[in-house]
């Protein structure tokens, strides 16, 4: 078995009966032990993608291998997987030692309820509920109330854990706490983790790597640092990075890229990055905010109206071509509201899309 193909999905399809392809033709495959986000807008096709890997909606087409296995035939209750929903589904009436029991005294491979116990009693240790035993979830917290989804989804020792928005019901600061303790938690099982998510500062804190969609395809399918450091195209530069990229439309002449307020010398650009030989014409240059530096000598000239604070740092907002940009600068910078300042780029760390949004530079 190739441990970097534990799990692989090949030109994946899905059409929904109302006709809607809701998944494109997706090849993706995932290491075993790996923590992989499955990252992308709202309604892009992730939910769609884990219910097929976990047998709860066929595909139209393609496959599905578990261990170089296929399972498209076989039952959900025998993919051994474990499933986090994002309203944890939870057993109201049961308290929180019987909701994690449960699916090991149920189903025709079930345990004697002292076994069943001890297997509990271990994975709520190890997610940090053994104090909650007693207790209905109606008594629990959102945090906790996440902690025995998830020591119920492991307890049967599934290969692969799905989590479906796991933490959008949480408050920002336990959602920061409790994605440090998932990813801790499965390091420490081992378990293959495939974990949606429509926020990339979560994808980009916890994933191994991440896979990002949009509209039911594969945009890129990476590490985390290679989406900004290096984004397919447009889509990618733009729904990955906090402050936002800031985009500029440029013409593209035989010498140079001029946009409104600046002009770029093409000589300056590293020629090696250039992906092709690009026509002259429309194009949109971007860079994230911390490359567009305060600097007198700079080439761009522009008037500072808004700054932000964002803890250790500040974002310079100014207007171009109609659109906001930012500049992100630390927190001592002595600019003001209304000053009109010089911003360099930096020219190593700008990326170059065609109106279409593929990369070029
Ligand atoms: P979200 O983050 O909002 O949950 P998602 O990325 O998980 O979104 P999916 O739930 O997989 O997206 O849905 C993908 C697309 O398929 C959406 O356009 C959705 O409207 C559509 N869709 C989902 N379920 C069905 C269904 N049963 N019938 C028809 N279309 C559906």
């Amino acid at each position: 078995m190739d441990n970097n193909k534990f799990v692989e999905v090949k030109k994946l399809r899905k059409v929904y009966d109302n006709g809607h392809e809701a998944i494109k033709n997706v090849s993706f495959s995932v290491k075993k032990g790996d923590l992989v986000c499955l990252l992308g807008p709202s309604g892009c096709g992730k939910t769609t993608i884990l219910n097929m890997i976990a047998g709860l909606l066929n595909p139209s087409s393609g496959e599905i291998l578990f261990g170089g296995k296929s399972v498209v035939e076989v039952a959900p209750k025998d993919r051994q997987i474990g499933y986090v929903f994002q309203n944890y589904a939870l057993y109201p009436h049961m308290t929180v030692l019987q909701n994690v029991m449960f699916p090991l005294i149920v189903g025709k491979n079930k345990k004697a309820k002292a076994d069943a116990q001890k297997i509990a009693e271990k994975y709520m240790s190890l997610t940090q509920i053994t104090e909650l035993a007693e207790q209905k979830p109606g008594n629990l917290s959102g945090g906790q109330q996440q902690r025995v989804a998830i020591a119920r989804a492991l307890v049967q020792e599934p290969q692969i854990l799905l989590m479906d928005e796991p933490l959008s019901n949480l408050d920002a600061r336990l959602r920061l706490k409790i994605r440090e303790e998932i990813r801790a938690l499965v390091k420490t099982v081992g378990i293959t983790t495939l974990f949606v998510t429509h926020d990339q500062e979560e994808a980009l804190s916890i994933g191994d790597k991440i896979i990002l969609f949009n509209d039911g395809v594969i945009q890129q399918d990476d590490l985390g640092e290679n989406f900004y450091l290096d984004p397919n195209n447009y889509f990618v530069a733009n729904f990955v990075g906090n402050p936002v990229i800031d985009n500029f439309k440029v013409k593209k002449t035989d010498q140079e890229l001029q946009a409104s307020q600046f002009t770029i010398k093409l000589a300056d650009l590293d020629q090696a990055r250039f992906k092709r030989a690009i026509p002259n014409g429309d194009y949109i240059l971007s860079v994230r905010p911390e490359n567009i530096v305060p600097d007198p000598e700079g080439v761009l000239r522009a008037t500072i109206d808004d700054i932000e604070l964002i803890g250790r740092e500040r974002i310079l907002k100014f207007t171009s071509d109609q659109n906001q940009a930012r500049s992100l600068v630390s927190l001592e910078s002595p600019i003001k509201h209304g000053d009109e300042i010089n911003f360099q780029m930096r020219l190593n760390r700008i990326f170059l899309f065609t109106p279409e949004g593929e990369r070029v530079y």
